[in-house]
């Protein structure tokens, strides 16, 4: 995934990151534009696996809330 915006584009607290990306990165220097870490197959997909463990925890949990949120009402 690359950026062609020409902004960094990563997502922060207040919304998307607006920084210009590191030359030839997607990201800036905030977000991973200078990070040399993860550049193998295996490297990137153990962070990808890590990313989808991580968001599908939290919508079983945005789920249960919103369960027990029925519930209660
Ligand atoms: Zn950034």
């Amino acid at each position: 995934m690359t950026s062609k915006t020409g902004i960094c584009g990563a997502k922060t607290k207040d919304g998307v990151c607006m920084n210009a990306p590191v030359q030839g990165k997607a990201r800036c220097r905030l977000h991973g534009g200078l990070s040399t870490g993860a550049k193998t197959p295996e490297g990137r997909r153990r962070i990808s696996e890590a990313n989808v463990a991580a968001w599908a925890e939290r919508n079983r949990l945005i789920e249960l809330a919103r369960s027990l949120e029925q519930a209660a009402s």
